[in-house]
């Protein structure tokens, strides 16, 4: 920027503070500002349109338009110049504005004798607030560095309390903070939670965004850069050989740190009157609004990891700490923009919801979150810059719906709701003890899935029988290296004093497709749910398996062990797996090692194929596990992490419901223990419907175990057997309809 555009520059941001810090208020102090930018740019025209509604811009204040059209002259999202930079977020820059396509004549305001244009977004933080516009009568092209200071005073300007009222946030920015908001995201667990706000990052408060002595800011500036640089230099030695994913994050750090780019810009935007806060933000500003408009997610990645530096950065400029000195509430609801699994186990139990702007359901925090039962919603748009820290959230994990500071209507249906779930598990507590007997005498075995630590106290309080599937690789997605033998040797043992003599089944390590271990070296696949995952990899690489073998027979100590392996696609794999268990046997007996009093070795039916497995297998297998998730996938070529297909068909389709009672039948024949470990086993309807073609043991998530009973324990399987085959006998493509009116007519 040149000199004298700077200090012309500085000279305006001064006049606007002072104007801001004036007595006046509302729309006169407003009036002042399009006067002061026309005066300062030598141009005829300045106008401030604010947004009105999501879809509405209005002319707010104006010098050389008509004065009439003040409050008057309304224009859509996208309509005119005006409206495409508000939709676009981007300056428009015209000589010549109304030779412009898109040009929208506005005859109230008068502009027909102004023929350039210089049109930028007023947005903060990647809110998008309204257009400040300057306009001229003679053909003249802004130069990028009048562009560059009327986004500086479109910046300033967004801090205006006044914009926060016209925009119907009353009074300023401050107050949006105040409104009843609603959010929909998507549900990473289920469940219902009323707290307050706790985030993971509070994010830093710049109150002085405008300075006058720009060398001062520039050496604070530079400044806390060194401090930041140092402080990803030590998080990169600590970090070093663990977490790849991490790592990367932090070396995206250290470029942006050492980005001599980044750094100029902050100078110039200081030069040109911010301060050296104001400056990080104006940068950060203009990344978040970039990352509204990049589809490419390694690029959003990367913006994303621009936004954290820069609240680092501004924690050094301001001083503010990590917490800000603001204590836990006894009622937390997490919020954060994503969280790895384990800042969430240091959590625990204190929280009472979480709420992810980001995150998946299928990510490492949604798998801890889900073993500590904690009501999550995940993919939730704006939550981090709308929550403040204290304020009332409602979490209705079920829905994945956020009620953020709600209305007391809001308030009262919640609570109503959470009222009629705590009386349904007074209920489930009442038949915790009882097994679940059927009205027509069948018995279905009920367990819980599980896979770290803190979901063992769940076996008591859920009533389940034993843990039918333990998720072994949870405890190797949640570290950041590969733990050691004697570590997992100690968990299983502490899993089975847990189990206080209930049999748990251990699945040996099931990892690729969607859970990739942090310190494993990536494998690019191009469909890693078909490719090199769960005992291909153990197979393939028998190191680790051997390894959790011997850990698993120390651990058992003398008890009964129970194994099974995931994603058995032939007899052969089973064969080989076993191989390896008898070869580690033999092994832990020459070192002296006890070896459990008895062993029983089974598989997961995952994949079709195993269902037509030679009759050889089905005689030695000692049990099968049907892996609904992983089976139905594969059944009906519909991805199971792809929202768009995931819920596409029915598990009660009688295609599939017939393809899993062939199965029942080849079981039945052999003798083989048959259980379903899918998410489908913890769906009352669906697992009632298992348990009705002949499945009568189901693994499930501990707070399942409730619901299922209950209805298992009012229902007779065999009349809802001949509803079943009489819907396909009918053609019906979903028993469902079916079964449903025979259950509503039973009540
Ligand atoms: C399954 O596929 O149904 C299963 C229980 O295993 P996971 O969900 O861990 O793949
Ligand atoms: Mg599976």
């Amino acid at each position: 920027m040149s000199n004298s555009t700077e200090s012309e520059s500085r000279k305006l941001l001064g006049r606007l503070r002072d104007a801001m810090a004036s007595d006046i208020e509302g729309q006169a102090r407003l009036n002042k500002i399009p006067h002061l930018i026309a005066d300062s740019m030598e141009c005829e025209v300045c106008a401030v349109y604010l947004f009105r509604d999501e879809e509405t811009l209005e002319l707010c204040a104006t010098v050389g338009l008509n004065p009439e059209a003040v409050h008057h002259t309304r224009l859509r999202l996208g309509e005119g110049l005006v409206g495409r930079v508000a939709r676009s977020g981007k300056p428009i820059n015209s000589p010549d504005a109304p030779a412009e396509p898109g040009f929208r004549y506005v005859p109230e305001t008068g502009e027909e004798q102004f023929r350039s244009f210089l049109g930028i977004p007023i947005q903060r933080l990647g809110e998008k607030l309204g257009v400040l516009v300057v306009q001229s009568r003679d053909t003249r092209a802004f130069t990028p560095d009048e562009i560059y200071a009327l986004e500086v005073v479109a910046m300033v300007l967004a801090e205006m309390t006044e914009l926060g009222a016209f925009v119907g946030a009353g009074d300023g920015l401050a107050a949006r903070h105040q409104q009843a908001v609603l959010i929909r995201g998507l549900t990473g667990q289920e469940g219902t939670a009323e707290g307050h706000v706790w985030l993971h990052e509070p994010r830093v408060v710049v109150t002085n965004l405008i300075a006058d002595d720009p060398a001062r800011e520039i050496g604070r500036l530079n400044e806390a850069v060194d401090k930041l640089r140092v402080s990803v230099d030590e998080m990169l030695a600590i970090n070093a050989g663990g977490d790849q994913e991490q790592l990367q994050v932090l070396e995206a750090y250290r470029m942006f740190a050492n980005s001599k780019g980044w750094l100029r810009r902050m100078e110039e935007d200081i030069s040109a009157g911010l301060s050296a806060e104001g400056a990080v933000e104006k940068e950060q500003s203009q990344a978040r609004a970039r990352m509204g408009q990049v589809q490419d997610p390694y690029l959003r990645e990367r913006l994303s990891d621009l936004d954290d530096l820069s609240n680092r950065l501004l924690r050094h400029l301001t001083g503010q700490c990590h917490r800000n000195g603001a204590e836990l509430p006894p009622d937390p609801v997490l919020v954060a923009r994503n969280i790895g699994p384990g800042e969430l186990l240091e959590y625990g139990r204190v929280l009472r919801g979480i709420v992810l702007e980001e995150g998946s359901v299928g990510s490492h925090a949604a798998i801890v979150a889900r073993a500590l039962a904690i009501p999550l919603v995940v993919r939730a748009p704006r939550i981090v810059d709308e929550a403040m820290n204290g304020n009332q959230i409602m979490v209705d994990g079920d829905q994945g719906i956020v009620h953020l500071r709600p209305e007391d209507t809001v308030v009262k249906a919640f609570r109503d709701k959470m009222a009629m779930k705590a009386k349904a598990q007074e209920r489930y507590r009442s038949i915790r003890d009882k097994p679940a007997i059927t009205l027509c005498g069948a018995r279905i075995d009920l367990t819980m899935n599980a896979g770290l630590m803190a979901d063992l106290p769940s076996l008591e309080g859920s009533g389940a029988e034993g843990v039918g599937l333990f998720r072994t690789e949870l405890q190797f997605l949640v570290r950041n290296k590969m733990p050691k033998r004697t570590e997992l040797a100690a968990l299983y043992s502490h899993v089975l004093d847990a189990a206080h003599g209930r049999r748990v089944v251990f699945r040996t390590l099931d990892i690729g497709s969607d859970k990739v271990l942090p310190y494993m070296k990536p494998t690019d696949e191009p469909n890693p749910a078909l490719g090199w995952r769960a005992i291909r990899v153990g197979l393939d690489k028998p190191g680790v398996m051997r390894m959790q073998l011997q850990a698993l027979i120390r651990g058992a100590g003398g008890r009964p062990l129970t194994i099974m392996f995931p994603f058995v696609a032939q007899y052969e794999e089973y064969r080989a797996a076993c191989a390896e268990v008898d070869k580690t046997i033999a092994r832990e007996k020459r070192l002296g090692h006890v070896l459990p009093a008895t062993l029983e070795i089974g598989a997961m039916l995952e994949t079709p194929s195993l269902a037509y497995a030679p009759e050889r297998f089905f005689q030695e297998v000692e049990f099968l596990s049907i892996g609904g998730n992983d089976l139905k996938q594969f059944f009906f070529a519909a991805d199971r992490e792809n929202e768009r297909v995931r819920r596409r068909y029915d598990t009660l389709n009688v295609s599939f419901l017939s393809f899993l009672e062939q199965i029942v039948e080849r079981c039945k024949r052999s003798n083989t223990p048959l259980s379903f470990c899918g998410e489908d086993a913890g769906r009352p309807i669906e697992a009632l419907c298992l348990a009705a073609i002949g499945i009568r043991a189901l693994s499930m998530r501990p707070a399942s175990i409730g619901p299922v009973k209950s209805l298992l324990l009012r229902s007779n399987l065999t009349e809802l057997r001949a509803v079943m085959d009489a819907a396909r006998e009918r053609g019906d493509q979903s028993v469902r309809p079916a079964v449903m009116d025979y259950l509503r007519a039973q009540v």
